[in-house]
């Protein structure tokens, strides 16, 4: 659940241990293995296999370096800070961001042709689904610091890919709200309880099975445990 903008860069450089191969594209764009997965299911259910191709995934932050230097000298400085992060403040440097572009003959790396019709509007519609999100949707510029991005998405997983779409939350608002949900009271879903642990904070976590804490980057970390229906 890394929050990654300019107001919160990554404090190293991150390298994670599960980076694989995204089916589909060029050779060596990376994802983390479970956005790798989730992925792939995401593109068979809206059968986007060969219309759709991976672009660009995980990046160094020397990539991330690069690509902004390239930018600036061929796009110039408004371009470059509506469409690129600076270096250490992409959250392609996760592991958990992909940008998609429809497959055709030529490929813009930065701006990726990515329509609202046929199999990319498909995918856009089904992506909360499998735990993806729109991260730079039109609307929200002022919030999240960059321009209307079609073609990039960010893995969040489950359950929050489908409460950030249906309540239209993007990352940054999406954290800031669970921050009301503590411990103590937590936001209570079909099938799963959340909770926002502040750094630090004592909390004891609401019971349940299976569990999953993660780091935001903005000084907590978000709890899900997922409970048996009844
Ligand atoms: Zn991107």
């Amino acid at each position: 659940m890394y929050l990654v903008n300019r107001a919160h860069p990554l404090a190293e450089d991150l390298a994670p241990a599960d980076l694989v191969p995204a089916d589909g594209g060029r050779p060596g764009i990376l994802l983390r293995r479970e956005a790798r997965d989730m992925l792939g299911q995401l593109l068979d259910a809206v059968d986007g296999r060969g219309a759709i191709v991976p672009v660009s995934g995980w990046r160094s932050r020397a990539e991330q370096q690069a690509i902004w230097d390239g930018a600036l000298a061929e796009h110039g400085r408004a371009f470059t800070q509506t469409y690129v992060a600076r270096p250490g403040c992409s959250e392609h440097q996760t592991g958990l961001a992909i940008d998609l572009g429809e497959n055709r003959p030529e490929v813009d790396f930065l701006c990726p042709a990515f329509p609202d019709s046929g199999p990319c509007g498909a995918l856009r519609r089904r992506a909360a689904d499998f735990g993806f999100v729109l991260r730079y949707p039109a609307g929200k510029e002022a919030v999240t610091g960059i321009g209307h991005e079609p073609w990039h998405f960010r893995y969040v997983g489950l359950p929050h890919a489908r409460i950030m779409e249906d309540r239209g939350l993007v990352l940054e608002e999406y954290l800031a709200w669970l921050r009301s949900f503590p411990a103590k009271a937590p936001l209570e879903g079909s099938g799963y309880a959340l909770c926002y642990l502040p750094a630090g904070g004592e909390a004891v976590p609401p019971p349940g099975g299976r569990r999953k804490l993660e780091d935001t980057n903005d000084g907590g970390a978000v709890l899900t445990v997922w409970r048996d229906r009844p």
